[in-house]
């Protein structure tokens, strides 16, 4: 492509209506274009980007046996009442009625939809296993679009769905999926890690993780392991339970007048005790029924561990005014014997020599022990893991980072076959129940998640197999015959060997083009200048920064050796 003709505008400005460096660098690299709130227009480099990012999943999909299918944008509302979920998306959902007034909505997913179609399609046991995928534009009305492509309202995903017979043959299905991805990750150079997840609200049951792309642009927490390959969400992830480093007290608890203080930060500087010797207790109203979670001083409570051990579909912390409703306290004065049920964190054990509110105003308990002065029944990890845990698999550190959701593989089990009765025969004309996953993957997502990790403070540092173009070819002085000429025809050699190749011929000041070269970050530029003369021409590495001065042919040999 001649950059001249090419429909781009870079700018040097920060644009003003981006925070993150994704997306101001990919406006200024004229990538994409806002047409309204979460709604992009790809330009032609973001658009050659995006469709390679695509063509690595399609390939890695084909591979892993998966077939493509495109399923329809437009749905009808009515299946999404049978799934349960029209509800559950709520005002994320694009509804629109048609001319008969039918109610209908613009595909955030397609869970539904291809549940239905196998529906139709499969009879036999003889049919299975079988995974469909597509490629295709998705609409959510996302509460707060954000960063460009990382949150829009109008996004591109690939989603697959795998049909299988049995528990193995899903386990199979599923393990292919996270194969594919990890090599389409590997494929496009960035760095991911694949993170232990929450089943949460799409439901099913067993495994799912999260692809995430270490970023602090992301909007998850990722807790991995300094050591080993442990990692897990934040909702999911759990440490090595702690033990007590000192001999649990041998006196009995006393009540000590505490006046004001009612927090954590107030009571362990007025009682002199550290956080992790107060028992926290927390209301909290689970599927409408209050209950009492008790964790340490210095440990937040994890709602979603919560909901889990309960098996509740919702749990919320009390109001103020429920709290005095169900308990008959102000939320401060809420100590670990209440009459109602109490689950214990399993760190609160190590509490040797507590503090504990007692259901009087002003007043606390201390010297208090779990289990001596209070019931520990139902002991569960229901706290977020923290700084200074330990990893559960090998005790090393853990290391909190910030990630972008890039993909989710998710065993749905029987949660969309059950709505729909999605049934083959077996081997002896029995019918069951076939088993799904699902495995979404957001791919204009991904986009912003390479800039986000690939760039420098001059601009973007793509990646070889997703760069918009290989090679920049950027003859210092188009005017110069010589020059030009030169340029011309390394340009033309590049293309005839098949690499995607870009060249600067526009009549700008050299200073210029190498600003606007960096901006862009193809991986290899060739700077055609004076040097020519003597049949040199320089390499420069986008990613170091390093330039080789070489004569043109094994230029041309060692950028041909980079791109293969
Ligand atoms: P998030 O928690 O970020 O909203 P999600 O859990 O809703 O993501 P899924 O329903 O699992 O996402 O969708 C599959 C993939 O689609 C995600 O992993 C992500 O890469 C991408 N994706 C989801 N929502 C958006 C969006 N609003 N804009 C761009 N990509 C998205
Ligand atoms: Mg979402």
């Amino acid at each position: 492509m001649r950059q001249s003709q090419l429909f781009l505008a870079t700018a040097r400005e920060t644009p003003s209506e981006a925070d993150v460096v994704s997306h101001q660098l990919m406006l200024r690299a004229g990538l994409v274009r806002q047409f309204t709130s979460g709604v992009y227009s790809f330009l032609p480099l973001g658009w050659r980007v995006l469709q390679k990012v695509e063509n690595i999943v399609r390939q890695e999909m084909d591979a892993a046996g998966a077939q493509e299918v495109l399923l329809p944008i437009v749905q009808t509302e009515d299946i999404w009442e049978r799934s349960g979920r029209s509800e559950v998306y709520g005002e994320d959902m694009f509804r629109l009625q048609d001319r008969h007034k039918r109610n209908m909505v613009l595909g955030p997913t397609h869970e539904e939809v291809i549940t239905l179609l196998v529906r139709q399609e499969v009879r036999s046991y003889r049919q299975l296993p079988v995974t469909l995928y597509q490629i295709q534009t998705k609409f959510r009305d996302e509460a707060r679009p954000r960063a460009g492509l990382l949150r829009g309202r109008e996004f591109r995903m690939k989603d697959a769905y795998s049909f299988d017979a049995d528990a193995l043959g899903l386990d199979s299905s599923y393990q292919a999926m996270y194969a594919a991805y990890c090599r389409i990750f590997e494929r496009i150079g960035i760095e991911y890690r694949a993170v232990e997840a929450d089943p949460g609200a799409i439901g099913g049951e067993g495994g799912t993780h999260e692809f995430m792309v270490l970023s602090e642009a992301g909007e998850d927490n990722v807790v991995s392991c300094s050591r080993c390959s442990y990692s897990a969400n934040v909702e999911k992830a759990s440490g090595q339970a702690l033990t007590a480093d000192r001999e649990p007290t041998a006196l009995d608890k006393v009540r000590i007048e505490t006046g004001s203080a009612t927090t954590i930060d107030q009571l362990s500087k007025f009682l002199q005790v550290d956080p992790s010797q107060i028992v926290k207790v927390l209301v909290y109203i689970a599927d409408g029924v209050p209950l009492a979670v008790c964790v340490r001083g210095d440990h937040e409570v994890n709602e979603v561990k919560l909901k889990n051990v309960l098996g509740v579909s919702a749990v919320e912390l009390a109001s103020a005014e429920e709290v005095k409703e169900h308990v008959g306290l102000p939320i401060g004065f809420v100590g670990p014997i209440v009459s109602m049920r109490t689950i214990v964190d399993r760190d609160v054990l190590t509490v040797t020599d507590g503090v504990a509110a007692c259901e009087s105003e002003g007043y606390h308990e201390v010297h208090v022990l779990p289990g001596r002065d209070f019931p520990t029944d139902e002991i569960f990890d229901v706290r977020n893991v923290t700084e200074g845990d330990l990893c559960p698999k090998c005790g090393a550190p853990l290391l909190f980072q910030r990630g972008i959701e890039v993909g989710h593989v998710f065993k749905l089990g029987t949660r969309y076959s059950d709505v729909f009765e999605t049934l083959y025969k077996d081997a002896d004309g029995v019918d069951r129940t076939i088993l799904m996953g699902c495995y979404g993957l957001g791919t204009s997502r991904i986009v912003a998640a390479i800039v986000e990790q690939c760039h420098d403070e001059d601009g973007i540092v793509w990646p070889m197999t997703v760069a918009p173009f290989q090679v920049h070819v950027v003859p210092v002085n188009i005017k110069d015959e010589e020059q030009s000429r030169a340029a011309v025809e390394f340009y033309t050699r590049l293309r005839a060997a098949g690499v995607d190749a870009l060249l600067d011929d526009r009549e700008e000041r050299p200073g210029v083009k190498f600003k606007d070269a960096d901006l862009l970050g193809m991986p290899l530029r060739i700077t055609v200048g004076n040097k020519i003369r003597d049949g040199l021409v320089e390499l420069k590495y986008r990613r170091s920064g390093h330039v080789d001065t070489l004569a043109v042919q094994q230029a041309f040999d060692a950028v041909l050796a980079m791109v293969k």
